[in-house]
C-alpha cells in the first residue's frame, strides 16, 4: 500500500457502476455518502466508461435512483472523446455507436468511406459482421481507431453482456492497430476531468470498483485511490493486483469514516 497521505483532498472522482449502484439498484449508503461529501464542500466528478448513454441521460438515471447530482459533474468517455476530437479540428469519423451518442457527436464531420478514425463505443447489436468487416476495411486503408472505452463485459439484471473493448480487441487483432482509448484508465480521460475540476492529481481521490480501469487509471496518474468491494470486485484482485489502490473499503458507505 502506498503511504496514507495526510492532504485532505479538493475532489473526488467515484465511479458509478458497482461504486454507487450495481445492477439496477444504488448500493447501500451510496445516497447518503454523496451527500456528505456535498456537505463537506468536495469538489465531485462521477465517473463510467458507460458510452451507450449522453451525460444528460446518465443524469436522469442517477437522479431516477436517487443521487442528488448535476449532469455536469458526470463525466464519461463520451464527453472524453468529443473533447479530443475538438482537439483535432477538421479530422472526420465513422462512428460505430448508438445513435442517441451519434447525435452528441453531430459537431464532428462524418465519413464512412474514407475518415480519419473510426470510433468505437456501445453498439449493442449493431456489431454484427458487416459493420465490424466495414470497419476493418477502413482502418487496414489507413484510418486510426479510437475506442471509447475497452471493458470487455458488463451486467445487467438480464445477465452478462459482451462490451465494446471485446469488439475494440477483435479489430486491433485483425488490423493490427492499437486503439487510443478515451474511457478508464486511459490518461487521457483522467486528465480532462481533472482539468475539468482545476485540480492537480495530488488533490484528487479516485474511488472505484475495478482494478483495472478505477485503480490502475489513478496509480498512472499517480492519484490516490480506494479500492470498494462491492460490484465488480472479487477478491482474487488482490493477490498481484494490476494496480495498488492506497485503501481499500468494503463499500463506499466506509468513506465518510475517513475523510
Ligand atoms: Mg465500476
Amino acid at each position: 500500500m502506498q503511504e496514507i497521505s495526510p492532504t485532505r483532498p479538493k475532489a473526488f472522482l467515484i465511479d458509478m457502476d458497482g461504486t454507487l449502484y450495481f445492477k439496477g439498484e444504488p448500493c447501500p449508503g451510496a445516497i447518503d455518502v454523496v451527500n456528505y461529501l456535498r456537505r463537506e464542500n468536495y469538489q465531485l466528478r462521477f465517473l463510467t466508461n458507460t458510452t451507450a448513454k449522453t451525460p444528460k441521460m446518465l443524469h436522469e438515471q442517477m437522479q431516477a435512483l436517487g443521487f442528488d447530482i448535476y449532469e455536469d459533474e458526470i463525466f464519461n468517455a463520451t464527453y472524453a472523446c468529443l473533447q479530443y476530437l475538438r482537439s483535432r479540428p477538421g479530422a472526420s469519423c465513422h462512428f460505430m455507436v448508438d445513435d442517441a451518442v451519434k447525435a452528441f457527436f453531430k459537431e464532428i464531420p462524418v465519413d464512412d468511406e474514407a475518415p480519419d478514425f473510426v470510433v468505437v463505443g456501445d453498439y449493442g447489436e449493431g456489431f454484427d459482421f458487416r459493420a465490424l468487416n466495414h470497419a476493418f476495411r477502413l482502418l487496414m486503408n489507413g484510418a486510426e481507431l479510437i475506442a471509447l472505452q475497452k471493458n470487455l463485459y458488463w451486467f445487467s439484471t438480464e445477465g452478462m453482456f459482451l462490451d465494446c473493448g471485446a469488439f475494440v480487441t477483435l479489430l486491433e487483432a485483425a488490423a493490427g492497430k492499437t486503439a487510443t482509448v478515451m474511457g478508464k484508465p486511459s490518461e487521457t480521460f483522467f486528465k480532462i476531468a481533472l482539468e475539468s475540476l482545476q485540480c492537480s492529481s495530488s488533490e484528487a481521490v479516485v474511488v472505484g470498483d475495478d482494478i483495472t480501469s478505477d485503480i490502475v487509471g489513478a496509480e498512472n496518474m499517480k492519484m490516490r485511490s480506494i479500492l470498494v468491494k462491492t460490484g465488480k470486485f472479487k477478491p482474487n484482485q488482490l493477490e498481484n493486483p494490476v494496480a495498488k489502490p492506497t485503501w481499500v473499503l468494503n463499500s463506499i458507505a466506509e468513506l465518510p469514516n475517513m475523510f
